[in-house]
């Protein structure tokens, strides 16, 4: 992974590079007369210094990027089997439909009657994803999983508020997203941990006991967070619906079930999607994203205005219903990271629904596979169940040699593979998290595998070795404590003044 000149190199920033006067590119002198700014924006704050960008030429700035991203790992890199994240080859396609020029370069202020190809596609994709997810409507202006999680939230408390009903309790799993219990609170919510069984299920008995007059309802994906399927799903839903809860689908798992199960057959009444996972968009390194939230008919005059309207049977226009008054309101300055949901557009088309039951058995025939493979090295923490699309190791075997499963991720670096997720879910001492996906062949798992096995084989033999990596990378351990609680997120100038 690492490239020629790029190793143990610093790279300075763009602004430690900038020298006054320099450019990239440089405009004609004007011919316009000058006019003084302050007469034309009379009254309008202006900030009392230009500000400030670097000075670079465009060669440098070209070579910054070009080695900023050699160092990069990336789907179209290697592999990458973050679990929870579906890292998964892109295609190219929906990258080309995305920069169509009447997508590219729609303002997002334009009116309706001159956008309707751009509304029609967004229309279209609604329609996908209550179809696949079983249920009623969709909203597409969440910029990400996160925020799909507050959204359904928001649309949860709105509708129990709406009915006079007092209710102030989420229940999530303990085996669950961290993004679930924080949503939760944010959404003005107390989040209560229902336990998993030693199966690696909920708890269901728990969960009966747990569930009264204050519950909210319940997040939860399935497959869970273990990445196995919850097989008791329909007596889960009986217990929160029997109180008059309602069920909240975490969709970050749908790439083990699109096309095959539907959310809202299961009894889920919200789902939030990450089409970024499961319906292409390289992500990584924190976006763009977006997650859509598709609802029940119960939960459907909640949704966010504006909503996206087809008249006419067939559809022939498309127009913003902005007369929403149950609506929890606008929670996107516009429509939604427009672009991705165009890749997701394509995938979907692209793929048709045959297609998608295709990928999502492929998900899990490979976590299957390599859940045997890997199995030789380290133990599934949870083998009463088959996984579906991912799969969690216990690597609390090293321990003895004085090594953390944090190391072996470090010493797979530097045999060429990204690490799988560690330490999540946080139900599992030394948790190593795998998910394949469904792009990757066969030997590229046995590969994987076979890494995986020399990092823990040297364990017992040489443990030095994974103290010491990662090697052969621009930078070796970061420390990642620092980089969180003191982050440098400002560059000073020297300046005179
Ligand atoms: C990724 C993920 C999320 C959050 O999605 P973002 O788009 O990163 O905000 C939520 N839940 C689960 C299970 C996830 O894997």
């Amino acid at each position: 992974m690492t490239v020629m000149g790029a190793r143990n190199q610093t790279e300075p920033t763009l602004f430690e590079r900038s020298r006054p006067g320099r450019r990239s590119s440089e405009l004609p002198v004007t011919d316009v007369p000058d006019v003084d700014v302050d007469v034309v924006l009379d009254g309008v704050e202006l900030a009392e210094r230009a500000p400030l960008l670097p000075e670079i030429a465009e060669l440098d700035l070209v070579r910054h990027f070009t080695r900023m991203a050699q160092r990069n790992h990336g789907i179209d890199v290697g592999f990458y089997p973050l679990g929870s994240c579906s890292m998964k080859y892109n295609p190219r396609v929906a990258e080309r439909v995305a920069a169509l020029p009447g997508f590219r370069d729609a303002h997002p202020w334009a009116p309706p009657a001159a956008v309707q190809g751009t509304l029609r596609a967004l229309w279209e994709l609604e329609q996908w994803l209550t179809e696949l997810t079983g249920l009623h409507a969709a909203t597409l202006q969440p910029a990400a999983g996160a925020q799909g999680e507050l959204v359904g939230l928001l649309m949860i408390r709105a509708y129990h508020e709406h009915r006079h009903d007092d209710r102030d309790v989420i229940i999530v799993p303990d085996s669950a997203h961290g993004t679930n219990p924080a949503s939760a609170t944010t959404a003005g919510f107390e989040a209560v941990t229902v336990p998993s069984g030693p199966d690696g299920l909920v708890d269901v008995g728990a969960l009966e006991a747990l569930v009264n007059e204050r519950t909210a309802g319940l997040m939860l994906t399935n497959p869970n967070t273990l990445g196995l399927f919850e097989v008791e799903i329909e007596r889960i839903a009986a217990a929160i619906h029997d109180v008059g809860g309602l069920l909240y689908y975490d969709g970050a798992n749908f790439n083990a079930i699109a096309g095959r199960v539907r959310p809202g057959d299961m009894g889920f009444d919200v789902v939030h999607l990450n089409v970024h996972k499961t319906f292409a968009t390289p992500h990584g390194g924190g976006g763009p994203g977006a997650g859509p939230v598709v609802v029940s008919e119960e939960l459907t005059p909640y949704l966010p205005a504006p909503v996206i309207v087809a008249d006419g049977e067939p559809p022939s226009g498309y127009r913003f219903d902005w007369d929403r008054p149950l609506s929890i309101g606008r929670v996107h300055g516009f429509h939604g990271n427009v672009g991705v949901l165009l890749r997701a557009l394509s995938y979907l088309q692209r793929h048709g629904s045959d297609g998608l039951a295709s990928m999502s058995a492929k998900a899990v025939l490979n976590a299957n596979y390599l859940a045997r493979r890997t199995g030789e090295a380290l133990p599934l923490a949870y083998p009463q169940h088959p996984p579906m699309h991912e799969f969690v190791l216990c690597g609390t075997a090293v321990r003895e040699h004085g090594v953390r499963v944090l190391d072996v991720c470090k010493r797979l670096i530097d045999l060429g593979y990204h690490p799988p997720t560690n330490y999540f879910p946080l139900i599992v001492d030394e948790a190593l998290m795998i998910e394949p996906t469904e792009t990757e062949a066969p030997e590229t798992l046995d590969g994987f595998a076979a890494a995986l096995a020399q990092a823990v084989g040297e364990a017992a033999q040489d443990p030095d070795i994974l103290h010491d990596a990662p090697r052969s990378t621009p930078v070796r351990r970061l420390d990642e404590a620092s980089a969180a609680r003191r982050p440098v997120l400002r560059w000073t100038p020297e300046t005179d003044d």
